[in-house]
C-alpha cells in the first residue's frame, strides 16, 4: 500500500511525485504514458527559467528528476476504475492490465487532450502550422496570417490574443453565430486585423508537404467551397479532460467533466487530490500543472499526518 499514488505522469504527476518523495513517504506513479502531453510538443519557451526546451527533452528531464528519489514508476498503465475507500480506509485504482493498486492518498493527474477537427491535413501538419495553444505557439506566427477555428470563449480569446502578435486573424465558426461572451465578441469585432467567418465548416488544412499554406472551408448555407492562404491554424474547439474513467466514481466533476478541487487540491472525496489539466483550475500550462501537482502532494502529505 502506497502512502501516496499519482495517477498520470505528466508535469503535474511528476511534480507531485517529487514533492511527495521528498517527504519520505512511500510514493508511486502509474501512468499510461509517462511525460504526458509534453511528449507531443516541440518548442517550449514559457517554462520559467528555461528559455527554450523541447517536449521530449522535458519529458526525459521530468523522469530523471523523479528517479532521483525512491519512487515506484509504473508506465503503460491505464487506470480504468477508482474505488475510493471509506474515511480512514485505503483507496484502490484498477488498471486495464488487470492490475490494481492501493494507496492511502491519491493524486489524480490524468491531464487532458485537445479536441481535434478530424479533417485532412490536421494531423499531418500538427506542429507545422497546426497549433492548439495560443499561449505556447502564438509568438511563432509573428506577422503572419492565421485562422482560429471555433467561436466559443476559448476561440475568441485566442483570436484577440493572437491579433496582438500575428499580422492577421481569420476566425472561423461553424454555427451562424459565436457562442463566446458578448464582451469578448465586441472586443474581437473592434480589432482592425481580424475578420470573422460564420456558418463555415472547415474541410481541409492545406500544405506544401512541409508546412501549412492555407485552409479550405465550405459555406454551409450555399455549399460554396472557399480557400484562404495562411500560415497557421489554431484549433480551439475544446479541451477534453481525461476523466472518463471517473464517471462512475463519487469524485465531483464540473459540467465540462473537470475534477473540482479546493485550494489544497483536494477533490470531493477526502484523501483524494487532483492536479493539472484534468482539474477545474484555469489556464492549462506546464508551469501551472507543475505548481498544482506540488500543491496537491503537499495537501496529500498534510492529510496523511492528520489521519
Ligand atoms: P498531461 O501532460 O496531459 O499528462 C497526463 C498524464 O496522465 C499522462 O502521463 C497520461 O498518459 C496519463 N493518463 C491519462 N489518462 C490516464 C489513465 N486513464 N490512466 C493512467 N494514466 C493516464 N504548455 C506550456 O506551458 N507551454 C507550451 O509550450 C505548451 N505547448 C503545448 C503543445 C501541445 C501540442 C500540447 C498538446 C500542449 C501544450 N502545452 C504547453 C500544455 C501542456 O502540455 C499541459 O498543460 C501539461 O502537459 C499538463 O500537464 P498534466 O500533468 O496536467 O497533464
Amino acid at each position: 500500500t502506497f502512502d501516496t499514488l499519482m495517477i498520470g505522469g505528466g508535469p503535474a504527476g511528476a511534480a507531485a511525485a517529487v514533492y511527495a518523495a521528498r517527504k519520505g513517504i512511500l510514493t508511486g506513479v502509474a501512468a499510461e504514458r509517462f511525460g504526458g502531453q509534453v511528449l507531443d510538443t516541440m518548442a517550449i519557451e514559457n517554462l520559467i527559467s528555461v528559455p527554450h526546451t523541447e517536449g521530449p527533452k522535458l519529458a526525459a528531464a521530468l523522469e530523471e528528476h523523479v528517479k532521483e528519489y525512491e519512487v515506484d514508476i509504473m508506465n503503460l498503465q491505464r487506470a480504468v476504475k477508482l474505488l475510493p475507500g471509506r474515511p480512514g480506509e485505503v483507496h484502490e485504482v484498477q488498471f486495464e492490465s488487470g492490475a490494481s493498486l492501493r494507496a492511502k492518498t491519491l493524486v489524480l493527474a490524468t491531464g487532458a487532450r485537445w479536441r481535434e477537427m478530424g479533417v485532412p491535413g490536421e494531423a499531418e501538419y500538427r506542429n507545422k502550422g497546426v497549433a492548439y495553444c495560443p499561449h505556447c505557439d502564438g509568438p511563432l506566427f509573428k506577422g503572419k496570417h492565421v485562422a482560429v477555428i471555433g467561436g466559443g470563449n476559448s476561440g475568441v480569446e485566442a483570436a484577440i490574443d493572437l491579433a496582438g502578435i500575428v499580422g492577421h486573424v481569420t476566425l472561423i465558426e461553424f454555427m451562424d453565430e459565436m457562442r463566446a461572451d458578448a464582451v469578448l465578441q465586441k472586443k474581437l469585432r473592434s480589432l482592425p486585423n481580424v475578420d470573422i467567418v460564420l456558418g463555415a465548416r472547415t474541410t481541409e488544412v492545406n500544405g506544401d508537404g512541409k508546412r501549412v499554406t492555407g485552409l479550405t472551408y465550405e459555406e454551409r448555407a450555399s455549399g460554396e467551397v472557399k480557400k484562404i492562404d495562411l500560415q497557421g491554424v489554431f484549433v480551439q474547439i475544446g479541451l477534453v479532460p481525461n476523466t472518463e474513467w471517473l464517471k462512475e466514481s463519487p469524485i465531483e466533476l464540473s459540467e465540462r467533466g473537470e475534477i473540482v478541487v479546493d485550494a489544497r487540491g483536494m477533490t470531493s472525496v477526502p484523501g483524494i487530490f487532483a492536479a493539472g489539466d484534468v482539474t477545474t483550475v484555469p489556464y492549462k500550462q506546464i508551469v501551472i500543472a507543475m505548481g498544482e501537482g506540488s500543491k496537491a502532494a503537499l495537501g496529500a502529505f498534510d492529510h496523511l499526518i492528520r489521519s
